[in-house]
């Protein structure tokens, strides 16, 4: 915290110490001139006073950390857009996200996949996409309501001989809220009964109307099963992100969104991230939700160490001093003073909250009781 005197605060105040003195006894606080007086207290009195700028600087303070700089557009390079997987249960949402990611192991990495971290990236004719492996819609909606976006496509999975279900129509509802450009993967073109015309029939339904029927809505027949049609959606991913320019700035500080932490026995806490604009490098100071730290180590979604990553690359985090939640924003920083103090800002709070949860609860318990 940070402490002010009640000389100091009175000349802020343009009041006479005496008048400060006399204000904080009549709250129950006993000072002298020099004594030092909390925050909170200082911001009470100057409230006492009619003021509201202590107050207002708090808050500016975590305004300040997390202002976004305005990007150069010279500076602006292309990236890869970001994709995540939407549609209706055992649909084969895992099944293509698997089908994508081993079609894609390049010799390089013989073995394939050493590690899950939430999202990984592939390559298609030189061009990278990243896709994200949120488990399933709960994780997606959270985020949103978080106000985190870290969506540029959405890849909707309808099984052709399952046709729109109620999750079907809830994951476009909810990529039509978020103005994200929807593509369909009319999935197990393989199996007999698959029926892509009834499939695009009931998709005008929901106002999405498909490209051979007059509309301008993208739809892959696929086959996650037999790997057939992968190659035409990547095609239409990339062709997707071309038209909508997809920019970021390496050239700076990174920013970012959790998408998934927990507590690693032998690591501490990990963070996956997908960092959205600048380059988050090893060593960098990061301020994640209410968790302060440097970047001790980064993985890529290979399994590799990395030192840095750019826009649109996930990679999971190590150095943290607590677990984030999914849907934290992160940023890198310059000024550590203020990003410890927002980050401790911040940890009060939640304490607070989880306080007033758990006397919520109580209270609910000793009624139960009554
Ligand atoms: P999710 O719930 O959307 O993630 O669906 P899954 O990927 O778990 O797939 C559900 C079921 O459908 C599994 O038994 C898959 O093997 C099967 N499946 C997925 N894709 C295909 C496909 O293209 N063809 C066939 N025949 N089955 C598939
Ligand atoms: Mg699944």
């Amino acid at each position: 915290g940070e402490n002010i005197t009640v000389q100091e605060l009175a000349e802020k105040l343009k009041k006479t110490a005496a008048e400060v003195i006399k204000k904080l006894m009549s709250l129950g606080v006993l000072a002298t001139i020099n004594q030092e007086i909390d925050f909170d207290t200082a911001a009470l009195i100057a409230s006492e006073f009619g003021y509201e700028v202590e107050l207002k600087v708090a808050v500016d303070k975590e305004a300040l950390l997390m202002a976004e700089p305005e990007d150069d557009p010279e500076k602006m390079k292309p990236r890869p857009p970001v994709v995540t997987i939407m549609g209706h249960v055992d649909h084969g949402k895992t099944s293509l996200l698997d089908a994508i990611r081993e079609t894609n192991v390049t010799a390089g990495e013989a073995g394939g996949i050493t590690q899950h971290i939430g999202a990984y990236q592939v390559e298609h004719n030189g061009k990278k996409i990243t896709f994200v492996d949120t488990p399933g819609h709960a994780a997606f909606t959270a985020m949103r309501a978080r106000g985190a976006q870290i969506t540029d496509i959405a890849v909707l999975v309808v099984a052709a001989d399952d046709g729109v279900m109620p999750q079907t129509v809830e994951a476009i509802n909810h990529a039509k809220a978020a103005q994200v450009p929807i593509i369909v993967a009319i999935n197990k073109m393989d199996k007999p009964e698959a029926s892509p015309e009834k499939v695009k029939q009931e998709l005008t339904q929901h106002d999405l109307v498909v490209e051979d029927w007059g509309g301008d809505v993208i739809a892959v027949p696929v086959s996650a099963k037999q790997r057939t049609g992968l190659e035409n959606l990547l095609e239409m991913i990339l062709l997707v992100a071309e038209i909508n320019e997809l920019k970021a700035n390496p050239d700076r500080l990174a920013r970012g969104t959790v998408i998934e932490a927990e507590l690693d026995k032998g690591r501490g806490p990990v963070a996956t991230v997908l960092v959205q604009n600048g380059t988050l490098r090893v060593g960098d100071t990061i301020v994640v939700g209410h968790v302060f730290g440097r970047v001790r180590a980064m993985i890529d979604d290979k399994g590799r160490r990395v030192k840095k990553a750019g826009p649109s690359t996930p990679v999971e985090i190590l150095g943290l001093s607590d677990v984030p939640e999914a849907g934290d924003i992160l940023i890198a920083v310059e000024d550590e003073k203020l990003a410890r103090e927002v980050a401790e800002k911040r940890q009060q709070r939640k304490r607070e909250e989880e306080l007033k949860a758990t006397s919520k609860i109580s209270l609910d318990d000793l009624f139960k009781h009554i």
